[in-house]
């Protein structure tokens, strides 16, 4: 990766080498009920003196677990209606706030999603996404078709897989709870196995500044299942984030004293 900005030679050199243990995390989590177990599990403390622009909901949680920095980023709830800060331009704007501000070596998109039982998935699975696309971005012009999908690579994690039996699928995000039947056909054709509203947002923006990035994805509702989506999300939320934090807990154990090219 080429050096910018007015870091010295040696200074890039030693953050950006690839065989140094990983020591700053990024977690990025879009809901408060997602993110508090993770502020316990880990002991973390709200950021009072902010790294964010003031005035902007954006929440840091910081501490040292381990070898580890590990800070949890939640956009907030919306300054005018109250509830959490959902969705692509929140997860987008945090990815970017908390790349320029914490540098860090890895980040870990962690959240709720629909998932398809077609592809075999059932509520309280966890997932680690392979791939993330946008499914709600059709521009039906040639190249900008692809533009919009937006397809992005997780960061590669073959060993984490192994280790921890995690399920793999590709993720297909957009801005919607429900599902139109556009949104389908394009889900389809991103052949996804989970759906959310942040993954490939953070995706896009971890991608433009070169961060590695995963994405583990608990299911609360089954898109192709019989019950409405935002019963089954509210239903199952408590019991499924109690999964998701007890798999992001393994993945931070598993990643402590390792480098990027070993996970
Ligand atoms: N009714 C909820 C709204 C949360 S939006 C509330 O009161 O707070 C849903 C959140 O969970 C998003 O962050 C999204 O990433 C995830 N999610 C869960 N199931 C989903 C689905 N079927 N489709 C899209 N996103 C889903």
């Amino acid at each position: 990766m080429a050096s910018h900005g007015n870091k010295s030679e040696e200074e890039a050199a030693i953050t950006e080498a690839p065989n140094t243990p990983i020591s700053t995390i990024v977690i990025i989590v879009a809901m408060q009920t997602e993110a508090l177990p993770l502020v316990n599990r880990f002991q973390l403390t709200e950021d009072l003196d902010s790294v964010f622009p003031e005035g902007v909901p954006w929440v840091r949680y910081r501490g040292v677990y381990k070898d580890l920095n590990i800070n949890l980023i939640w956009p907030g709830k919306d300054s005018i209606l109250g509830v959490d800060s959902v969705g692509t331009i929140s997860a987008s704007l945090v990815t970017y706030a908390s790349i320029q501000a914490l540098k860090p070596d890895l980040i870990i998109n962690a959240g709720t999603a629909g998932a398809f039982k077609a592809k075999g998935a059932v509520i309280g699975d966890v997932f680690l996404a392979a791939d993330c696309a946008f499914h709600d971005r059709r521009i039906p012009i040639p190249v900008f078709d692809m533009y919009g999908v937006g397809l992005r690579q997780a960061h590669s994690t073959p060993n984490l897989v192994k280790e921890l039996n995690l399920k793999v699928g590709k993720l297909s995000t957009g801005d919607s709870l429900d599902m139109s039947p556009h949104d389908e056909s394009s889900i389809t054709a991103n052949d996804a196995t989970v759906k959310d509203m942040e993954g490939a947002a953070v995706a896009y923006v971890a991608d433009l500044l070169k961060v590695p990035a995963i994405f583990v994805k608990a299911v609360t509702d089954i898109v192709d299942g019989e019950k409405p989506t935002a019963e089954e999300f509210l239903q199952n939320l408590a019991a499924v984030t109690a999964a998701l934090d007890n798999t992001v807990t393994q993945i931070i154990d598993f990643i402590n004293g390792k480098c990027i090219s070993e996970l």
